[in-house]
């Protein structure tokens, strides 16, 4: 904690945070009192372009553009483009968007590691000249052979100890195109004995001779990430070079690389990953879902990548109030769904526009109601803001309620609509239920009440109290839609859990996605754009889908009201 002595006010201390500062936060204040980089912060999120982005992908992003933020720092969008294979400019596009969309920031600083490949080779050269690299023709296959064991040291490439004009001509020929692909690599000449596989001559570059999205065909090597990513982050300035737990063991040869080749060395430092419950989130698994019609695309609104959560109604507020809760830590643990959930609710809690709307409609008939009438009733649109003022809501003799706002039998507990009892119709007025119609089935089609004109509004003059409050829609001005309630989309907490026995496809939820066709909205979500989100008043919170029409709107269910998980969680 940065817990402040009132004894030693210090009038030029900084203001007490009201957290206490995660470990980055501290190496970065300790850089900054030490002046290891003269004060300067400089962020980068360094995405590969091989797939959509998702909430782990935010973490960083997030983490990595706030420091700069907080530090009065820069902040970095590289894409780590070296590997044509992969690569393509759809995910570049989708990747800018999502990075933009979270509210980090970039300036004028876009960068492609491609765009650097001329003086990667040049250091490359730098290092066969040292004597530190050297052209192995070992296939793949051959080095991973000869890597040797945890107990053992690698076995020596028989090609190690070319002369340095042998591996220059060679190296050049491999960039002019001469050679096969994968028939010879370009190695780091480190320590075939060191504990360490990463600094077993690890290889720099390899063959394929594929054309590259931004450079064509100029190069037929490409860089390896070990090698490319120390070069990128050094060439432009950054301070702290922030990635997952897993490239630890890779840290002591980015830093060879930058000493050997005595450039500027920023600062790698790692944290963990983000894991969710109920969730995939490698790239391979998400390509597979996609590619093989699990989810209707990148943004199914199921799906954890940004695109999806975007569509599914959750806002950059919702995203990044999320990564400030679970913070960032050394150590890899796994998120419990309902966290993410659970700050979706509290900022659209906050921001939701209110509306009514009913998603499983039975017609409600206010017997008493004057033929032909009609009157608009004035509503809150969010009662947690008063600027978001009120709105108008048409109101007549028939209206839709939910189908489980009544019951014939009741219980003594149902406070909702029942013969004999009497309910507020929210805005509106109170009623009370006097039969109901069914039809041939006996399922109920019509519920009639009559209404009390002296509770206009929702208040009784007489003091007289209600127990239930229900919402409606008025029928002759109601909007057809199209909602689609999501749930998640494995059905268990651990879908890629290496103990399962099945693969983790196997776990998709059958039930993440109820399609209802005719639910009824107040005229006021006719007004609907993509950005807003609303709270169906005692329903859930809701956002407008890309595939609405004036016609037929459509709607997502972001998050239902409460967490009902966890209700069920404790049974
Ligand atoms: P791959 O499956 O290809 O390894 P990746 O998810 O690591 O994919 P990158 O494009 O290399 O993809 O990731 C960009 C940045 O996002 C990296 O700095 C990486 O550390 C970070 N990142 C990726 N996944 C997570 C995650 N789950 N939690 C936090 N950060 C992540
Ligand atoms: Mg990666």
């Amino acid at each position: 904690m940065t817990t402040q002595n009132p004894e030693n006010l210090d009038p030029n201390a900084a203001p007490e945070k009201a957290r206490s500062l995660h470990f980055i936060e501290q190496i970065i204040e300790e850089d900054n009192r030490s002046g290891k980089f003269g004060n300067r912060v400089h962020t980068r999120f360094p995405p590969e372009p091989n797939g959509y982005l998702h909430i782990g992908h935010a973490k960083s992003i997030v983490l990595n553009s706030g420091l700069a933020k907080e530090y009065g720092g820069l902040f970095n969008l590289r894409f780590d483009d070296t590997n044509p294979a992969k690569e393509d400019v759809e995910y570049v596009e989708s990747i800018k968007e999502d990075v933009a969309w979270l509210g980090a920031n970039w300036e004028d600083r876009l960068f492609f590691a491609s765009d650097y490949f001329e003086q990667m080779y040049d250091y490359a050269v730098q290092l066969i000249k040292k004597g530190k690299a050297y052209v192995c023709d070992l296939t793949a296959d051959q080095i991973r052979e000869t890597r040797g064991t945890p107990t053992e040291p690698g076995k020596p490439s028989p090609w190690r100890d070319r002369s340095v004009e042998e591996n220059l001509d060679l190296f050049q020929r491999m960039r002019d195109g001469e050679f096969p692909d994968g028939s010879k690599t370009l190695r780091a000449k480190i320590d075939m004995a060191s504990p360490n596989f990463n600094m077993r001559d690890p290889v720099m570059y390899r063959i394929v001779r594929a054309p590259h999205h931004r450079q064509g065909t100029k190069w037929n090597i490409y860089p390896m990430y070990d090698w490319a990513h120390g070069l990128e982050d050094s060439i432009e300035g950054i301070t702290h070079s922030i990635c997952t737990l897993e490239f630890e063991h890779h840290r002591p040869l980015y830093e060879w690389f930058l000493n050997e080749l005595g450039v500027y060395r920023p600062q790698q430092i790692e944290f963990a990953r983000l894991n969710l419950t109920y969730a995939v989130m490698s790239k391979r698994k998400l390509i597979e879902l996609v590619k093989g019609g699990y989810v209707a695309g990148w943004d199914d609104p199921r799906m954890p990548t940004i695109c999806g959560l975007r569509r599914r109604g959750y806002t950059p507020e919702a995203i990044r109030l999320f990564c400030q809760t679970i913070g960032v830590a050394k150590f890899n643990s796994t998120i419990e769904a309902t966290v993410l959930e659970n700050s979706l609710r509290e900022v659209l809690n906050k921001s939701a526009l209110r509306r009514m709307a009913v998603l499983n409609p039975i017609k409600l008939i206010i017997d008493n109601y004057p033929e032909g009438q009609t009157e608009t009733l004035t509503a809150v649109n969010n009662p947690e803001n008063e600027a978001d003022g009120t709105r108008e809501v048409p109101f007549s003799k028939t209206l839709y309620i939910e189908r489980d706002d009544f019951m014939e039998d009741a219980p003594k507990k149902y406070f909702r609509l029942t013969p004999g009892k009497e309910v507020r119709l929210r805005y509106a007025y109170y009623v009370t239920c006097k039969n109901c119609v069914k039809d041939a089935d006996g399922n109920v089609v019509e519920v009639h009440c009559d209404y009390d004109p002296e509770t206009r509004g929702g208040q009784s003059a007489d003091g007289r109290k209600v127990q239930g409050t229900i919402h409606w829609v008025d029928a002759a001005t109601a909007l057809n839609a199209e909602v689609r309630l999501y749930d998640r989309l494995f059905s268990v907490p651990n879908p890629d859990d290496p103990q399962n026995t099945g693969d983790y496809k196997d776990y998709l939820n059958p039930d993440s996605l109820t399609v209802i066709s005719d639910a009824k909205l107040e005229p006021a979500l006719g007004d609907a754009t993509l950005d807003e989100r609303y709270q169906f008043e005692r329903v859930g919170y809701f956002a407008l889908d890309k595939a609405s029409t004036p016609e037929k709107p459509v709607f997502n269910r972001a998050a239902s009201l409460r967490d009902s998980w966890s209700k069920i969680a404790k049974k």
